[in-house]
């Protein structure tokens, strides 16, 4: 109603507009910002957003290149189901003891970080597997800086090996690999090598760039020159941050504890967090009244790169969501008050995704440069000929990207992937487990289901072409 007053004309065209567009609404209902540049659009206006309120007061101030100090990477280990990832990740947890410190990390907070023989540091997330880290990007929180791929080389590369590396690949974060369980008689880690080769992935043994190395993450054989590989990677990103300021960063879990309430692990990116801030992470504030690390040692203050789960937030944000130190409590509350309020508002829908049928009302707009596709398909041979001839589909105007593509049912994983990189996903001969389509029904991404290559081909070729030649 109140878009119908700016607009001077009538709720129930607005209404209309709206379901022509597939979605039912009242006309006390908010809008999201893609669907009232859609809206204005069929009626000749065009769409300023003005930062909502809440985002404004929050807005970073750049830091100055001299503020800046070296910060330690943080990493997330990915890879296929049994392929060693858990073992990799508890093996470096016991095996990295900080300078004297007695005993290894005994808790699990969701991140802990280690110090290497050399005084470095890693920062690793404590959860395994790509599905947290593409959870955390579909939040719009990418915290990681580089991804290690375990590969077990008594087997090959699985598809959720090839998960891994689309889902790293998508965030355009590094990979180093990290060929596992070389204590086996049976491990052969060339064919792995091979394999990757074959994937276009060419790691140094094999002239490539790629960083790789053989490990054993039962006996340790080799994590050390691993996690030298990691810091290599690191340095290349220079990673950066300003400690003398006011901490920021990124939840990674949070629970109620029966005993002590909210507990909630975080990780700093920039700033020093102190006891005693006042903090907004979510829809939830309050003070740090208490501050541990991996170990359960109390901390005063937590710089760049640290790991902390904390007391005294009045509620358990989501991992992924983004945290901030305030100066004024109020503000604080003020902020989390009004997001709590505008999360109730907008819980009727979530965020609405691209789908084919939409896509040449995105290029009218002039924001849509590349078409993001998952592909899934029954067999090998179907998903390369459709690989091949959806990618000849590209124009100077619209890039088709195949950013996923494998032989098997689409999962969850999947539909997690097409929210971060905000891409359709297509089934040849291959349909949604129950929880993908349950999934995928909630972040309203577009499955298409084909049996037939040409009509695959046919609609999406369509679809561009409706792209590159609006109706206005
Ligand atoms: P995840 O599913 O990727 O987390 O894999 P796990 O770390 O749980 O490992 C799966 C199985 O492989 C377990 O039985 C581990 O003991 C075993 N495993 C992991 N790494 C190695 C290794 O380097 N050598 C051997 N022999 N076994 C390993």
């Amino acid at each position: 109603s109140e878009m119908a007053t700016m607009m001077n004309i009538s709720v129930t065209e607005i209404i209309s507009a709206c379901m022509s567009l597939g979605m039912m609404v009242t006309m006390n209902q908010r809008l999201d910002a893609e669907t009232l540049t859609i809206v204005a659009e069929e009626f000749g206006y065009e769409v300023e957003f003005v930062d909502a309120e809440v985002e404004e007061a929050i807005e970073l101030s750049e830091d100055k290149e001299e503020d800046l100090e070296p910060r330690a990477p943080i990493v997330t280990v990915m890879g296929h189901v049994d392929h060693g990832k858990t073992s990799l990740l508890d093996y470096i947890r016991k095996a990295n003891v900080i300078g004297g410190e007695s005993g290894g990390i005994t808790q699990h907070i969701g991140a802990y970080s280690v110090t290497l023989a050399n005084k470095q540091k890693i920062t690793f997330l404590d959860t395994p597997g790509h599905e947290a880290f593409t959870a955390m990007r579909a939040r719009g929180a990418q915290v990681t800086d580089i991804v290690i791929i375990v590969i077990a080389a008594d087997d090959s590369i699985m598809p959720q090996t090839k998960e891994a590396i689309s889902h790293a690949q998508a965030a355009g974060v590094p990979i180093v690999f990290a060929i596992n369980k070389i204590d086996k008689p049976t491990a052969n880690p060339d064919k792995v090598k091979e394999e990757l080769a074959q994937m276009n992935i060419l790691v140094e043994d094999w002239g490539g760039k790629v960083q790789s190395h053989d490990i054993s993450a039962k006996v340790g054989t080799g994590v050390d020159d691993l996690l030298e590989k990691v810091m290599l990677e690191a340095e290349l990103l220079e990673l950066k941050a300003n400690p003398n300021k006011n901490a920021l960063g990124t939840v990674v879990e949070a629970l109620l504890d029966k005993g002590k309430g909210y507990v909630s692990t975080i990780l700093v990116e920039a700033g020093t967090l102190k006891i005693g801030d006042y903090i907004l992470a979510g829809k939830h504030s309050g003070k740090v009244k208490a501050m541990h690390d991996e170990r359960g040692n109390p901390l005063k203050k937590a710089g760049p790169s640290t790991p902390v789960s904390i007391l005294g937030l009045d509620g358990a944000p989501q991992a992924g969501d983004k945290f901030r130190v305030f100066d004024d409590e109020r503000e604080a509350k003020q902020i989390a008050a009004k997001r709590d309020q505008l999360q109730r508002e907008q819980s009727v829908r979530t965020q609405r995704h691209i789908t084919l049928d939409e896509i040449g009302r995105r290029i009218a707009l002039g924001d849509f440069k590349e078409l993001n596709i998952i592909l899934k398909g029954d067999v090998d041979g179907s998903v390369e000929a459709l690989t091949d001839s959806l990618q000849k589909l590209s124009t100077e105007e619209i890039q088709v990207n195949i950013i996923h593509k494998g032989v098997g049912a689409i999962t969850e994983s999947d539909v997690l992937l097409a929210s971060a990189s905000d891409a359709i996903i297509i089934g040849f001969n291959v349909r949604p487990s129950g929880n993908a389509r349950a999934l995928a029904d909630k972040e309203e991404i577009d499955i298409r289901n084909y049996s037939i290559i040409y009509k695959v081909i046919d609609e999406i070729k369509d679809a561009m072409e409706g792209m590159l030649s609006p109706e206005m």
